[in-house]
């Protein structure tokens, strides 16, 4: 019997806005986790949420964290998924990159290593620099390896040096 190849993504959560009928940006964070099952993930691990400060111009503080998510989708039908999970909470292009933003799912590693398209680089070319990324996925995911460093999500947020 051939097994349908199984992918497993470490996705980033971000938010900083409340959505009306779910709630602040916690809450918004939890719904996303009962969004990724429903579009039939499997969500082998969930971070705390952690507070931000805001990046930019945007004036809300961001709740973060981190999530491993299993499935058959690759990469790219992966960021379509999480871009139209990011549309049903309501999020808005406006074309101010750093603005408020109902929630922000980004793929920071992939099981399978590196990808680079036009769309999508992988591992996430800014998450070895971002303390609100690299925390909470060395809380979900310490021992996984980033494939450019060789370095372990533990190593990496240690190295940062606000773990
Ligand atoms: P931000 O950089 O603040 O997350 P967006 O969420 O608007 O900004 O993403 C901008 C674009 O980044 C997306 O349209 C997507 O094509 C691209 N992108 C490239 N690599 C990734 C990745 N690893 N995860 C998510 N989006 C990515
Ligand atoms: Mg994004």
């Amino acid at each position: 019997m051939i097994e349908p190849a199984e992918h497993r993504y470490l996705i980033a959560l971000g938010s900083n806005r409340r959505v009306p009928g779910i709630g602040g940006p916690r809450a918004v964070l939890d719904a996303a986790i009962e969004a990724f099952k429903q579009e039939g993930w499997r969500v082998d691990g969930v971070s705390p949420w952690m507070a931000s400060a805001p990046l930019g111009p945007s004036m809300r503080r961001y709740a973060n964290g981190a999530a491993v998510i299993a499935g058959d989708a690759g990469p790219e039908d992966t960021l379509e998924n999480l871009q139209s999970i990011e549309a049903e909470f309501g999020r808005e292009r406006r074309g101010q990159r750093w603005g408020s933003r109902t929630l922000d799912l980004d793929i920071v590693l992939w099981g399978g290593g590196s990808w680079a398209s036009k769309a999508l680089s992988i591992p996430h070319p800014l998450f070895r620099g971002r303390h609100f990324v690299l925390r909470p996925a060395a809380q979900v995911a310490p021992t996984w390896r980033d494939p450019v460093t060789g370095l372990t999500l533990r190593q990496l947020a240690g190295r940062h040096g606000k773990l």
